[in-house]
């Protein structure tokens, strides 16, 4: 961090060199002075790779409750640049629009990736409703069994800028989830995987390589096999204990592994040890890492959020997820060790996340709630066509409503008719104690693109953040802290999407070997990351690229953001 004036500089440089020159006399004669103030990007030269990693669903709460307990992967992250108060800093807090941001530098405003699935009321197929990476002009994709592309994203990720620079770059992503896999490594790609029915699949116009076949034959065998409980950590604590929700109880839970269940591993913790061996194939036979020309691999580790919607955040579930997840990482990182490449890692996250709220209710939280049955999109377009007498010929009067935070009105409503209906909404919203705001597109466009401290940022600039006029609802309906969508079910108790810090909050952490770390309390957001990154390769992009600002990520005089 450049924490000095320049007038300041030559005398601390002058404190640094005397503080360290008797052990570096004696121990080491032939070692480098400190880095200089007028260093480039690192003293070290440019990595070879960058490891872009994505924990899915990794808040920064979680990230606090367990980092003292971490000591595998994540303990070389400990000690490198520490950025508790990363934002994910828009309203629309899910998978989709947070990967995007993560490696393009921009909101999901610019990204175009508002949801992880929007309505198209006028599309001519049976499925209203638009998957955030679906090519829904192939007749055979719908959003369930969707042809996977890039096509909506609308900003280029670091790796196609890097492409873009040097075609000899290599930009290749995995995940247990497509959308995850597609939004960090965007449009110019190498290599792309993601969970299918099976194991690893890729884009329908590309085959799968013999690392995938390598890789899915482990998994078939360890998923025939079967397998007991996971261990549960001795630090995990009292975290250990039934809570019941309705019929059924969450934190007991070991995730046992009945044989043949590829469902059950898939959507369990064992899956991030699969995306790590994946990584570490992928590293070999695309042979990224090796040459002079950096490299972009992006690992996005899906288990965190599966555990999380699962199970919650705050039960022996998560704790056990914890301690495979940093297994997970020591995996990947033991192994770019072994074959010596120089990288350079940031780990980040799409959203935040919150605990079942049966749960919280038992631990001083008496706020926290379900979603108001009132405000699913059929209870309220009933109402409204009571109240205005408006009805339409085929389907309903509008999409989305209080799980999806957006309302998509029907393209047979004539504009005076939608006037109408969107009034009466609007109104009706407004008399329901959960609903903290409601916003329509007109008042939403006039709002500037926000700027400043991510955390002090008013609820219309989260909403505008992540807002895209034509693909975002015409409403905006945002609930109060602590509502949490969806019905409780057996796996299926808590979720994120919401405009509070609790989903927003993400750490982001840099480490590269050699680097002095530090501890940075200050907000900062995930746009940032890419303009980071792009600096220590040297990469340069007109003023406007990026939405975000290139951090200073070396904790001495010199300026990793200064070339
Ligand atoms: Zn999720």
């Amino acid at each position: 961090m450049r924490l000095l004036s320049s007038s300041l500089a030559p005398l601390a440089l002058i404190a640094a060199l005397a503080v360290s020159a008797p052990a570096t006399a004696q121990e080491a004669p032939a070692a480098p002075a400190p880095a200089a103030a007028t260093s480039a990007v690192s003293p070290q030269g440019q990595p070879k790779l960058i490891v872009a990693v994505s924990v899915d669903q990794f808040s920064a709460d979680l990230f606090a409750q367990y980092r003292e307990h971490f000591t595998k992967g994540f303990t070389r992250l400990l000690q490198g640049a520490v950025f508790a108060s990363g934002f994910q800093s828009h309203a629309a807090t899910e998978t989709c629009p947070g990967h995007s941001t993560l490696l393009t530098g921009v909101h999901p405003s610019r990204t175009g990736i508002t949801a992880n699935s929007w309505f198209m009321p006028g599309i001519g197929r049976a499925e209203k409703e638009v998957y955030c990476v679906e090519d829904e002009t192939n007749p055979k994709s719908t959003p369930d069994k969707p042809v996977v592309s890039a096509a909506h994203l609308k900003a280029p990720t670091l790796g196609d800028l890097m492409k873009k620079r040097n075609p000899k770059t290599i930009n290749a992503a995995v995940s247990a989830k497509d959308r995850a896999a597609v939004m960090m490594s965007g449009h110019d790609t190498d290599a792309v995987y993601w969970i299918g029915p099976k194991g690893f699949t890729t884009f329908e116009n590309r085959k799968i390589t013999k690392a995938v076949e390598a890789e899915n034959a482990v998994m078939a065998r360890r998923v025939a096999a079967g397998d007991g409980a996971l261990p549960v950590p001795g630090w995990c604590g009292n975290v250990d204990r039934a809570t019941p929700i309705k019929d059924f109880t969450i934190g007991t839970y070991r995730f046992p592994l009945a044989a043949g269940d590829f469902n059950a591993y898939s959507n369990g913790p064992r899956i991030d040890t699969a995306t790590a061996e994946m990584a570490v194939r992928m590293v070999d036979e695309l042979g990224m890492g090796k040459d002079a020309v950096p490299d972009v691999l992006s690992v996005s580790f899906s288990a965190t959020d599966k555990v999380g919607h699962a199970f919650g955040t705050e039960g022996v579930e998560m704790c056990i997820q914890m301690n495979v997840l940093d297994e997970a990482l020591a995996t990947l990182f033991d192994a770019l060790d072994a074959r010596g490449i120089d990288y350079e890692v940031v780990l980040s996250a799409d959203h935040g996340g919150f605990d079942a709220p049966e749960r919280q209710k038992l631990r001083g939280n008496p706020d926290a709630a379900r979603i108001d049955p009132a405000l699913s999109a059929k209870e309220l377009a009933a109402a409204v066509s009571q109240e205005t007498g408006i009805t339409v010929k085929n389907g309903p009067l509008f999409y989305g409503a209080g799980e999806a935070g957006s309302v998509w009105f029907s393209a047979e409503l004539t504009p005076d008719q939608k006037q109408k209906v969107m009034a009466a909404l609007v109104a009706r919203l407004k008399t329901n104690p959960q609903i903290a705001a409601v916003y329509t597109q007109d008042q939403i466009m006039q709002w500037p693109e926000p700027k400043g401290n991510p955390q002090d940022w008013t609820m219309e600039q989260k909403v505008r953040a992540s807002f895209v006029p034509g693909r975002s609802g015409e409403v905006q309906m945002l609930t109060v802290r602590g509502v949490v969508p969806g019905k409780p079910a057996p796996f299926k108790v808590a979720s994120h999407g919401s405009p509070w810090d609790y989903d927003r909050r993400v750490p982001m952490l840099f480490w590269r070997k050699g680097m002095v770390g530090f501890e940075q309390p200050t907000p900062v957001e995930t746009v940032d990351i890419a303009p980071t990154l792009a600096a220590t390769v040297g990469l340069t992009a007109p003023a406007g690229t990026w939405d975000g600002r290139c951090l200073d990520i070396d904790a001495g005089e010199a300026d990793s953001c200064r070339r």
